[in-house]
């Protein structure tokens, strides 16, 4: 799905020369290189304060921990998404309520966000799902009403863009009380190893998640509130300082790519390409198509056997998981999310794909659809 050796061979010598910067200086915890690549992304995003951490998962755990979550805590979130939002909530005692999402842009759904909250929710967790964002501005507005706070998990969309109504643009990720990502190296800004990232403009908030993230302390060995110990280390720092200036390419790169597939398959009937929303630039984390009357697991396997990958993103929604079982979560109807599940193929597309490899890919694709 991705060509990371490739994307490695165009910066060797540059990555190669900062990790031994980093072994030669022997500051492999919290050393310059993390203090660096922290700066740079809050540059980037435009957001007060970058607090890195180990990886996505512990983000998302931090963050809801930095909100003053208590156990039996209701959280409002998506269920069509990487099992990793969800089950931060059940390991800190929380219920996530499931809400389905939008059959355009995969993300939740905010016209059904209302109507599960009671006196006992936190917070809501939108998902800015295959890389582009949820509809902030409507959750942003229902938040402020039901004084909620806000999540986002921007594991997926780092670097995308948010279009305000009123024309204003940030980056999705620094809209809500607090923004998540993860480093894993297939990401759109990925290290090689794991890594993550908590975003904030609140002061107090940040300050509270860096307390968390290292074993709760202000001061050393004075440890005032239980917390745990999430770091990205300097070698992925050092990698991260020199892939983030490549980001703003790496994402043309895969909008290219999308393009190209949008173009190819409009005209097949049953094919539905990604719907771009107004509201956010989609940075294509995920190329994802949805198959009406087409067997979506035929092709799946079709591909495979052609050697060409492809991916089902996800197979089975969270509130389908067992995991959630104890919760009753999979009495939860959420019809879209279903009828997705069952829909959704995901493409290659990365950075590095050549003209030859999308061709084939297209070709092979139609080989199935028109047998
Ligand atoms: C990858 C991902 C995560 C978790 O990130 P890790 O770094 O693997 O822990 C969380 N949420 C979503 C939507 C993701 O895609």
């Amino acid at each position: 799905m991705v060509d990371l050796m490739t994307q490695y061979q165009k910066i060797k010598p540059e990555v190669d020369s900062a990790i031994e910067n980093v072994m030669v200086n022997a500051q492999f915890i919290n050393g310059p290189e993390v203090k660096g690549f922290q700066q740079e992304l809050e540059e980037y995003l435009g957001v007060k304060h970058v607090i890195p951490c180990a990886n996505g998962t512990d983000a998302l755990q931090i963050a809801l921990m930095a909100i003053g979550v208590q156990p039996g805590d209701e959280i409002i979130t998506p269920s069509f998404t990487y099992i990793a939002t969800t089950e931060v909530m059940a390991l800190l005692g929380l219920k996530p309520i499931f809400v389905d999402v939008d059959k355009d842009t995969f993300c939740i759904d905010p016209e059904k966000i209302e109507e599960v909250i009671t006196d006992k929710t936190k917070a809501i967790v939108p998902v800015h799902l295959y890389g582009q964002a949820a509809n902030m501005e409507e959750i942003m507005k229902i938040a402020n009403k039901h004084k909620l706070s806000v999540i986002e998990d921007d594991a997926q969309a780092i670097g995308s863009d948010y279009n305000y109504t009123n024309g204003t643009k940030v980056k999705a990720g620094v809209i809500g009380d607090v923004g998540c990502t993860s480093f894993f190296p297939s990401k759109n800004l990925g290290c090689f190893g794991d890594g993550g990232a908590m975003f904030t403009n609140d002061d107090e908030l940040a300050s509270k998640i860096r307390m968390i993230a290292n074993h709760g302390q202000s001061k050393r060995y004075y440890h005032d509130v239980v917390g745990c110990n999430s770091r990205l280390d300097s070698i992925q720092a050092a990698v991260l300082r020199i892939k983030l200036r490549l980001l703003d390419e790496y994402i043309d790169a895969r909008r290219k790519v999308a393009d190209h597939y949008d173009q190819f398959f409009t005209h097949f009937k049953g094919v539905k390409t990604p719907v771009r929303g107004k509201e956010s630039r989609h940075v294509f984390h995920q190329y994802t198509l949805t198959l009406e009357g087409i067997d979506r697991d035929g092709l799946n396997a079709y591909l495979a056997e052609k050697g060409i990958p492809s991916m089902i993103y996800y197979p089975v929604p969270a509130h389908k998981q067992k995991m959630f079982a104890a919760f009753g979560s999979d009495s939860t109807v959420l019809p879209v999310t279903d009828w997705l599940t069952e829909r959704v193929i995901s493409l290659p597309v990365h950075t590095e794909m050549e003209q030859e490899q999308l061709d084939l890919i297209c070709s092979t694709v139609a080989e199935f659809i028109n047998a």
